[in-house]
């Protein structure tokens, strides 16, 4: 009936390069360096609906080594991961998820971050949560050298005859 599974990405920031977060560019002078857009929030989604279904990770099912996957959208990613779900008679539940960055304020945005996923994942907003922490100065993250992102989520078998 119910599938959990959990989920871990961490990207490189560097300068001059875009910064995509659950799908929102965010005005900043660094970005995450990646293959796709390298929305290290997406990807930890993406890895945990991967994990409850028992299908690997995100690597296998979008190689880095793959042409295709340049510069893609990780939300586009994370619809094919939905549909993966959707194709063994899953729905995404619920998910909570959190984005650890010293820098910038990342706040502003949750919303809309929420909104993108929520749409992607066809799950109502009030079940997409968003969370972020600085490390105080500590690790990686702390250092700014990069952002890191975990995610839960809970998977319900969609009762025969309904998507709802
Ligand atoms: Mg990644």
């Amino acid at each position: 009936m119910f599938r959990i599974g959990i989920g871990y990405d961490a990207h490189r920031l560097e300068d001059n390069l875009p910064l995509i977060i659950g799908g929102v560019k965010i005005p900043y002078p660094k970005g995450l360096k990646g293959h796709s857009d390298a929305d290290v929030l997406v990807h930890a989604i993406c890895d945990a609906i991967l994990g409850a279904l028992a299908l690997g990770d995100i690597g296998e099912h979008f190689p880095d080594s793959d042409e295709k996957y340049r510069g893609i959208s990780s939300l586009t990613l994370l619809k094919k991961v939905v549909e993966l779900a959707e194709k063994r008679g899953y729905r995404i539940e619920n998910l909570d998820s959190i984005v650890v960055a010293q820098k910038p304020k990342l706040k502003p945005y949750r919303e809309q971050m929420r909104q993108n996923i929520s749409e992607t994942v066809n799950t109502p907003i009030d079940k997409v949560s968003v969370k972020f922490t600085t490390t105080e100065g500590l690790g990686f993250e702390g250092r700014e050298e990069g952002i890191s992102a975990q995610a839960v989520v809970l998977l319900s078998k969609i009762p025969k005859g309904g998507t709802q």
